[in-house]
């Protein structure tokens, strides 16, 4: 029996990768010392992996902003707009890389980045390739063959790891009308040759094709590319042990087209879909290897040994024990790294660290799991095993997690807990005669820079050198320059900035009880953002105010109003590691109470709009379609149940990123915010269609610059935007705001920005 991972993570224990990038990106550091950091993290992943004893380590899972950025740069298919970049001796192709990532302004260039978004259903954000009908592929990048070559001179014999050619071609965009970019396969297929062709005069034996879309909804045609791929695949190389990962769900229709690929190893994500295991082993050829994905690389419970044994004796009962692999579910890529660097009890009580497992304790899982079935009469085995199922037992025990009032309270909703007293239009009089806004109100979307000085305040609080009454001072200075600011610029809805905040969901979390935080469980959202997911372990409730501090402060201070700003629930709960012991659905709602009792706190307290983010909403979509309906019902209801206990005269908004819409706009529409801003700029307001045909009621504010890119919007831009959106959407349900918050961004440019939204909103209003 052999066991594999299908990717480590690769920010570095300490995110040594983040800081590496950014320094290189502000131009403090050289390439070599850029390059160095990935050696050496890439080095430390691989000495893990091989000390736990895993057999078949990942190469190529490393990347400095995303793998599938990786493979365009490798394949060639960089968009003609960043030609100008490549062809800059000054360049590397490095430079060239991070510019498709992250848009170029220098040399008198103004290049705008590629498309991001999610990653499936997670919260990882790949870069989007983008495809013409005539669209050509080479064999530009070395980089995956030099990864291996350095990997086998530190001493590895690694598989090496490439998305799939299907999966690559369906996770672009088509920038060009009337083609499929699944017909660009006969393109593609020639350069994978020639990679893989270099890969094994190199020495390669083991190829991980990751085709995560064999476990989800595809029609005849791709099934029909996917035979033909892997038949050329499988001819052109003969020797190569060929491996396809599925991931994110089960293979349910496509079992037969992914078991009778001429393939050698066919990986399973049996933690998201363990019915599937059964099925495939009834139609599984015997030439084919199984890899079992048990530990769940998505989440940070300890893996229940007892009922992996259990699946793994199924297996092996099947198709004997050389044919079956133990694994990750998916890429431990989703995974903090370290559990062993939690050594702090406040944030992460042993008691709950005792049922926890990250990225590097969930390789050695991995590997006991093998041990102990090899071996199941080991004294040493025998104990581990013992310990593990002790810790399970424990936590389904524990009076940490289980508390009565909340279960009370959430039998005790009713109907009406879940709509508005009056319909949009009359909320939308009421609240006019309170809030009087011009055409086109301009906005942001909550946070503004969280520059260094902030976060060195935070961190020195942290440490007890500031008192709470010095940090408090110091957030209410910068609250206070940033609504005068705002008041100067002449937006009209403004926000306090969020300076409390670290993160968004992070922050409430430390508020709410019911969840617990590691000091370093650190995952990459993009490029060189990390987040911090708080852990729920047990039911959610609120104990006291968690905004209404900052909020009122912030109000009282100006004569403008000013928005309170929460996180929805099932964005909290999307960016959660969450609890497995009971469904998702009931955690989102007892979220959902604790964000309503928020609400009413803030409305008591004077505030008259309130927004709640959900950029979430969307992602959390079950990747296959026939179970959209069910979650949709649920994190409806919850933002519903959050939301609508207030006053017709009090203004929700809600706010969300990178979706598309068009297929549940419905849904959204049902959230009935009063106000939703929403990205759009990267779409050139494309995603607008889809409320316009819905007649979509209730307002809308369309991004109208990219906050991902430090890139300055001019004002004819945004001018531009606004008249799209002004031609779908009446303007009267029209407000003008940026994509999203601006945490990320720095002061200089986020106020040429505004300045010039402002100016263009101003030049709009004369002329509607
Ligand atoms: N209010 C949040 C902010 O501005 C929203 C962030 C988000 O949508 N991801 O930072
Ligand atoms: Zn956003």
């Amino acid at each position: 029996m052999q066991t594999q991972i299908l990717g480590y993570p690769r920010i570095g224990a300490n995110r040594e990768l983040k800081k590496a990038c950014e320094n290189y990106w502000a131009g403090k550091i050289q390439l070599e010392t850029l390059l160095k950091c990935r050696r050496e993290i890439t080095k430390n992943n691989w000495d893990i992996q091989q000390a736990a004893g895993i057999d078949l380590i990942p190469c190529n899972d490393f990347s400095f902003y995303d793998q599938v950025l990786d493979l365009t740069l490798s394949l060639g298919a960089i968009p003609e707009r960043f030609n100008a970049v490549a062809l800059n001796k000054k360049n590397s192709e490095l430079d060239l890389y991070f510019a498709m990532a992250r848009g170029y302004q220098k040399d008198d260039l103004d290049i705008t980045a590629m498309e991001m978004t999610k990653w499936f259903d997670t919260n990882y954000h790949y870069i989007v390739p983008e495809f013409t009908k005539n669209q050509n592929f080479n064999y530009f990048s070395q980089s995956i063959l030099n990864e291996f070559i350095s990997a086998k001179k530190e001493g590895f014999e690694p598989k090496t790891v490439l998305i799939g050619a299907v999966t690559y071609l369906l996770l672009g965009k088509e920038k060009e009308e009337n083609f499929d970019r699944l017909d660009l396969i006969d393109r593609l297929l020639p350069v994978y040759t020639q990679i893989l062709e270099d890969l094994v005069k190199h020495g390669a034996k083991v190829i991980q094709f990751d085709e995560p879309f064999l476990a989800l909804d595809i029609n005849d045609k791709t099934k029909e590319i996917y035979q033909n791929v892997y038949q050329k695949i499988r001819k052109q190389f003969p020797q190569l042990v060929i491996q396809v990962a599925t991931y994110f769900d089960g293979l349910k229709d496509n079992t037969s087209l992914a078991v009778n690929l001429p393939i050698d190893i066919l990986h399973l994500d049996l933690v998201r879909n363990l019915e599937q295991l059964d099925t495939v082993l009834n139609e599984i050829p015997a030439h084919l290897n199984l890899s079992l994905g048990l530990v769940d690389g998505r989440n940070i419970w300890k893996n229940d040994y007892k009922k992996s044994i259990e699946t793994i004796q199924n297996a092996v009962q099947k198709i004997g024990e050389e044919r079956v692999i133990i694994a990750s579910s998916c890429s431990l890529l989703h995974s903090p790294y370290d559990l062993d660097l939690e050594t702090n009890e406040d944030n992460l009580p042993s008691e709950i660290k005792d049922w926890l497992a990250f990225a590097k304790q969930k390789v050695s899982e991995i590997a006991f799991l093998r041990d102990f079935v090899n071996n199941p009469e080991n004294d040493a085995l025998v104990e581990k095993y013992k310990e593990n199922q002790d810790a399970i037992y424990r936590r389904t025990t524990s009076k940490l997690i289980h508390k009565e009032h909340v279960k009370n309270r959430l039998d005790e909703v009713q109907p009406s807990d879940f709509s508005r007293d009056s319909a949009f239009i009359d909320r939308k009089e009421t609240q006019q005669h309170v809030l009087h806004l011009p055409l086109y109100p301009t906005t942001t979307i909550g946070s503004f820079p969280q520059t260094q000085e902030v976060r060195s305040w935070r961190s020195k609080y942290k440490k007890g050198e500031l008192t709470t009454e010095q940090y408090d001072d110091l957030l209410k200075q910068e609250t206070e320059r940033t609504i005068r600011w705002q008041e100067e610029i002449g937006i009209d809805v403004l926000v306090h900035g969020e300076y409390e905040r670290n993160d968004m969901v992070e922050y409430f979390g430390e508020k709410l009880k019911g969840f617990a935080f590691s000091k370093n469980g650190w995952v990459q959202s993009y490029g060189s953002r990390c987040v911090k997911p708080p852990v729920i372990y047990g039911d959610v409730y609120r104990e006291e105010a968690m905004t209404v501090y900052w909020s009122s402060y912030a109000q009282s201070i100006s004569d403008k109003w000013v928005k309170g700003m929460l996180t929805g629930p099932v964005t909290i709960l999307q960016w959660s590691f969450v609890r497995d012991d009971q469904p998702r659905s009931t955690t989102c709602q007892q979220i959902a109470l604790a964000i309503q009792d928020e609400v009413k706190d803030l409305e008591a307290a004077g505030i008259k709009i309130i927004q709640i983010d959900e950029p979430a909403i969307r992602e959390g979509l079950p990747l296959r379609k026939t179970e959209w309906q069910e979650y949709l019902k649920w994190a409806v209801d919850s933002f519903k149940l959050s939301s609508s206990n207030v006053s017709d005269s009090t203004q929700i908004h809600t706010h969300m990123c990178y979706s598309e819409f068009n297929d549940i706009i419905d849904s959204i529409a049902a959230l009935d915010a009063d106000v939703i801003t929403i990205e759009c700029s990267r779409s050139q307001m494309e995603l607008l269609n889809a409320f316009s045909d819905f007649n979509y009621p209730n307002d809308i504010g369309p991004g109208v610059y990219d906050i991902h890119s430090p890139r300055v919007p001019t004002k004819q831009e945004m001018i531009d935007l606004i008249k799209k959106a002004s031609n779908v959407i009446p303007t009267n349900q029209l407000w003008i705001n940026p994509d999203c918050g601006l945490k990320t961004r720095h002061w200089e440019e986020t106020e040429k920005a505004l300045i010039e939204m402002v100016a263009a909103t101003k030049e709009l209003r004369e002329i509607y």
